[in-house]
């Protein structure tokens, strides 16, 4: 009998709900208690000070050292007060984690212990992080990293800790992680869209960025976990035949949380809240053990920062409810995968959504204007936005079991397509548009109640989907730090918007108005990239061919498409809005392919020994017992009834024989790729030559695990932890 998978199964049934007392706690009485936010600020700050720091992050000023001291000042007394003893710069480098190094308030000022933090260690340290992946930028006799204060984003207490939110950036200036990019390019984003906004609204001052995400993940048994060597050193099952039931019934999604499920989802969200993060929708998902949790949107920077931190109390806060959160894109075969759906819009300083249908025609001109710069930015960078969110997590969700294949395509919905569709034919036949063309396309007032019944009805299948007033962007992996998509999205957007200005600025110098400027160039955009629309069924066979047909990029491989980030086209548009260098972006395609590589290095070796030294000596042991019965049945006066064992014993040998083949030819082809020093030919190596003996060495283990007596069994099974809550 199996001792590890039955005392695994024993000890997930002692896990009962954890019961957090958590009964009169309103959020609206805690919520950002732990946040130095703009309240806190202007408590604890001297008026003038808050002031000028309100304007600095306002309009993007550098705070200068004797404001910082200031700032340094008045969040030691507030941390302090709170019991707060240590600070860190917390930062987020190019892996899938978030890092902190921790400094004591407590110094000794002449051998005299005292609590100090000046402006100076707010704005800047310099931590010893230099084994952080830097794609080469960093060698080793320079090896200086320096975390800089990013004051957009507020500063927060985690028990006894004061985290400040920080770039990380080289000692050369190049960018080692994820917020510098995405401070730059929500910059280019406010430069060109206020521009092109200002068009139709002279006052407009700002664009912001916005972001809503929602984050899908699984909740998996500790115990059942702990038996699973794959899922600790993976993240995924690399093995497991399918749950005779799994999501066939839909009786999951949406159903009534498990009590346990609930305890821990209401103590994470009292830990979100009292950081400031405004979760507020959680509910099962489509798979047995899958959830969801989704805030309010906020700015792109502050959303990210607070994604970055929601992983992090998800795992922190799983561990008091026994539970181990898995952020893997596909953790389990043959049921959903988890996403991070990006919501993603504009809004104006004036408050204005720029994505939202107006109620006037000069509002609706504006709607389309971006709706169709919008459409151009991802026909013309689709490549890029694939490389923004591919990884080897990722490469498995995308295009299995409901999840959008890896074919970037843009759903509108019914009326909007149909908008575009008169808008190209129109364009096509060349001549100036109808007062009545004009009017439709501008979506007559009447039509707005249809379109807003329209993005109710979604197209859930399509990677990059209009909804109603956002785009939502699914293609996005669960793991995944958003700003990767969202620098990848604000700069092809902003690229777009700056061409979009410059055309229209010379059209509008050869005379003739706005509004029939503006119409023909979008006329002719929405012509160019018409390929890129796609209102039916994404998870189809059919859709595939047709995008092939189109000239869409279908490639679903990671190592190919990173080869993105270095093309001539992606390089020219981050250099021009100065986002990434071509040395930064080199540097973050090794980065990944690094990544990529290493994790599927990781995944063979544990495939080999689950294989040899967990299911093979089950399977012979197994197999001798039969063996075993044969023989001692032989002569018993029914040889005929025992004859089909051999047969079974035979099937065995050849499932045993199939996974050490492939398990020595996996070995040999991974032992070749290491050879290979370039890290994305590394990678393709990996994913030409390693990636395709998993679903063999699988294949015949999952045959094996339906063979097998389940007492010898060594691995909790699919339906053991699917449905372990
Ligand atoms: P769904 O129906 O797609 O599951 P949810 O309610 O779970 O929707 O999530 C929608 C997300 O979109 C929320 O985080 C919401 O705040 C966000 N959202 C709404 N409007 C905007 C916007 N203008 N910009 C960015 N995100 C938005
Ligand atoms: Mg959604």
């Amino acid at each position: 009998m199996s001792a590890i998978r039955f005392k695994a199964l024993e000890d997930s049934l002692t896990h009962k709900p954890v019961k957090v007392n958590h009964s009169e706690d309103r959020a609206i009485t805690f919520y950002a208690c732990n946040v130095f936010d703009d309240s806190k600020m202007a408590q604890y700050l001297p008026e003038g000070v808050y002031k000028k720091v309100k304007k600095c992050i306002a309009e993007g000023i550098n705070i200068d050292r004797e404001l910082a001291d200031h700032v340094a000042n008045g969040m030691k007394q507030w941390a302090m007060e709170l019991g707060v003893t240590h600070y860190t710069h917390w930062f987020q480098p190019l892996t899938e984690a978030s890092a902190e190094k921790h400094d004591s308030f407590f110094t000794l000022a002449n051998g005299t212990p005292v609590e100090s933090f000046e402006g100076k260690v707010l704005a800047q340290q310099e931590p010893d992080a230099s084994s952080f992946p830097s794609g080469g930028i960093r060698n080793t006799f320079e090896a200086r990293g320096y975390t800089a204060w990013d004051p957009t984003s507020p500063a927060f207490v985690i028990g006894s800790t004061l985290c400040i939110p920080t770039v990380f950036i080289s000692y050369t200036g190049e960018a080692l992680d994820y917020k510098t990019p995405l401070l730059r390019s929500l910059n280019a984003l406010d430069k060109t869209a206020t521009a092109v906004c200002k068009y139709f609204n002279p006052e407009t001052k700002r664009v912001n960025g916005t972001l809503g995400w929602e984050q899908e993940y699984f909740l998996i048994d500790e115990a059942l976990f702990a038996a699973r060597p794959d899922l600790i050193s993976c993240g995924r099952t690399l093995m497991g035949h399918n749950s005779a039931k799994n999501q066939q019934l839909d009786d999951h999604y949406f159903g009534s949380i498990p009590e346990r499920v609930m305890e821990y989802m209401q103590d994470l969200e009292v830990e979100c809240h009292k950081l400031g993060i405004p979760v507020r929708t959680r509910h099962n998902e489509v798979a047995p053990g899958q959830f969801e949790c989704a805030p309010i949107f906020e700015e792109i920077n502050l959303a990210v920062d607070h994604n970055v931190l929601l992983m992090d109390l998800m795992m922190k806060t799983a561990r008091r409810h026994n539970f181990r959160v898995l952020l893997h894109e596909k953790p389990f075969a043959s049921v959903n995968g988890s996403g991070k759906h990006n919501n993603w819009s504009m809004a104006t300083d004036t408050g204005i959504n720029l994505l939202s249908p107006a109620k006037d025609e000069n509002g609706n001109l504006r709607f389309l204007t971006f709706l169709v710069n919008i459409i151009k930015a991802v026909y013309e960078n689709a490549d890029l936005l694939k490389a923004s969110i591919m990884t080897a997590g990722n490469e498995h969700r995308l295009g299995a079991n409901e999840a959008p294949p890896c074919i970037i395509s843009i759903f509108l919905g019914a009326q909007l397509a149909k908008t575009l569709a008169i808008l190209k034919e129109e364009t096509e036949k060349g001549k100036i548009l109808t007062p009545s063309v004009k009017k439709s396309v501008k979506l007559n007032i009447e039509q707005i109640p249809e379109i807003l019944l329209d993005n109710t009805d979604r197209n859930r299948t399509s990677p990059f989907a209009f909804t109603g007033n956002r785009f939502e962007f699914r293609a996005v992996g669960s793991a995944a730090n958003c700003a990767s998509s969202m620098i990848a999205l604000n700069s092809a957007v902003s690229g777009q918007l700056e061409k979009f200005k410059q055309e229209l600025d010379a059209a509008l110098a050869q005379g003739g108005s706005l509004e029939d400027n503006v119409l023909a160039i979008l006329g002719r955009y929405t012509k160019q990239s018409y390929s890129i629309l796609f209102e039916g069924n994404n998870y189809s066979d059919e859709w595939k061919n047709e995008a092939e047909q189109r000239g869409l990029n279908i490639s679903g491989s990671c190592p190919e498409v990173l080869k993105a980030y270095t093309s001539e086209k992606t390089i020219s548009l981050f250099e021009s809005l100065k986002v990434l260098t071509k040395r930064e972006l080199e540097a973050r395609q090794d980065i990944y392919a690094e990544n990529y590589h290493k994790k599927i290095q990781i995944e063979s070796r544990v495939m080999v020994n689950l294989a040899m030294n967990h299911v093979v000596p089950t399977a012979i042991r197994y197999q001798n017992l039969l063996i075993e019965n044969y023989r001692g049945t032989k002569g018993l006066g029914f040889d005929e009834l025992v004859e089909n064992r051999l047969d079974t014993i035979k099937i065995i040998s050849q499932h045993i024989l199939n996974i050490k083949t492939n398990c020595k030819d996996m070995n040999t082809a991974r032992k070749n790729a290491d050879t290979i020093t370039d890290n994305l030919q590394r990678a393709l190596a990996y994913s030409q030559n390693v990636k395709p003996y998993f679903d063999k060495i699988r294949h015949a283990i999952d045959q094996l695990e339906l063979i097998v007596d389940d007492e010898m069994w060594p691995l909790p099974k699919y339906r053991e932890m699917l449905f372990c809550h």
